[in-house]
């Protein structure tokens, strides 16, 4: 039976195809995340009968987060939940062991031999890995953001926005997901500031254009958020005009933070090259620095971000790690 209820729940991951991998198992591949890239890595892995186990965070990735996917072969309009489902839904036949709710915080090579460790002291062994850990939200570092986060401060629309139904929220950013989530809120919010620290907007021109037609938003730009205000409650932000140096106060009800994404890249920093933003630089069969260690989607240099280009690198990464494997195996033959 296709049971796709609580295909979210961890607990019954084990009915429904996937299991927790065995420490003691040298595997042939770990791929580290769970997102497109991830998904599409293991189910090709699977399918070249590659001993696979994997390792994330979440169960999901960035578009578990988005309220709708249209650009992705096969599905006109789909909702990002629904898809990441339907990735679930495919990966799990191949009865994949799968640790969830875990980063992983570090990986070693040893003697041709990976060591990949999590966040709970758990260490999995393997001959290749694939790192498709994707990005994650950048934050303001002002002061007052850390202490409010949940509490005014959102950093995921699609879960809080119903929350903000009639009252006055600020999105930070001027990108195509601050403008992303403003068209969303727009609808739901009696008033929208948008705040830009530099000059301009970079959201594509469509989604600036879906929002002239509402008059209860106000857009700045070239300003910057000095801080988040409130005692024990939110209560707005403290905000600059760089053009004027003017320091003044905005009420609201919650901050939207969408200010872009940074990769979560950290426990491959020193094993692999990055390039400056911290993505890891693959050439394009995947392969990063270290012969072995094969990264994909998001997290690398890969010029786009895209589901569909985070699957085929997927794809990509999981051929390259079977070929390297057939080197290896033929090694001193
Ligand atoms: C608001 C928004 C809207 C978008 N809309 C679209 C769209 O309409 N169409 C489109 O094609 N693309 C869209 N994108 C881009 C798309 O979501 C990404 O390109 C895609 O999700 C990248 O896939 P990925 O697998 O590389 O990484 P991610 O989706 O980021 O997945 C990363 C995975 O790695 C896990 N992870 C993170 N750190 C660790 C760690 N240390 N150890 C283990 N696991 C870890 C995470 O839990 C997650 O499972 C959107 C992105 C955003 C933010």
């Amino acid at each position: 039976m296709d049971n796709r209820d609580n295909i979210f729940s961890f607990e019954i991951d084990a009915v429904q195809g996937f299991f927790v991998p065995d420490e003691a198992v040298l595997y042939d591949l770990v791929i580290a995340g769970w997102g497109p890239a991830a998904v599409s890595a293991a189910i090709y892995a699977a399918r070249k009968g590659l001993n696979t186990a994997i390792v994330t965070k979440f169960k999901g990735g960035q578009i578990n987060d988005t309220p709708v996917v249209e650009n992705y072969p096969g599905f006109k309009s789909i909702g990002g939940k629904e898809l990441t489902l339907e990735f679930n839904v495919h990966a799990r036949q191949y009865g994949l062991p799968l640790l969830t709710g875990e980063a992983v915080t570090k990986i070693e090579k040893n003697n041709d031999i990976f060591y990949t460790s999590t966040e709970n002291q758990r260490i999995l062994k393997s001959r290749t890995v694939i790192y498709a850990t994707g990005k994650r939200n950048r934050r303001l570092n002002v002061p007052g953001e850390e202490k409010f986060i949940g509490k005014g401060v959102v950093f995921c629309a699609i879960c809080d926005a119903p929350l903000y139904k009639d009252k006055k929220v600020i999105i930070a950013g001027g990108n195509n997901s601050a403008f992303t989530v403003a068209t969303d809120l727009v609808k739901i919010a009696k008033n929208i500031v948008i705040i830009n620290i530099v000059r301009g907007w970079t959201a594509d021109s469509y989604l600036q254009n879906s929002l002239k037609k509402y008059n209860n938003v106000e857009m700045l730009d070239y300003h910057r958020i000095e801080s988040i205000t409130g005692n024990n409650d939110f209560k707005g932000i403290k905000v600059r005009n760089l053009e004027t140096s003017g320091l003044y106060d905005i009420d609201a009800d919650g901050l939207f933070v969408e200010i872009g994404l940074i990769p979560n890249s950290d426990a491959v920093a020193g094993l692999v090259a990055l390039n400056d933003n911290k993505e890891i630089i693959t050439d394009r069969d995947c392969e990063t620095s270290l012969p072995g260690l094969f990264a994909a989607g998001d997290v690398t240099d890969v010029t786009y971000k895209q589901v569909v280009i985070a699957a085929g690198e997927g794809a990509k990464a999981a051929l390259s790690a079977d070929n390297y494997l057939k080197f290896i195996s033929n090694k001193g033959e």
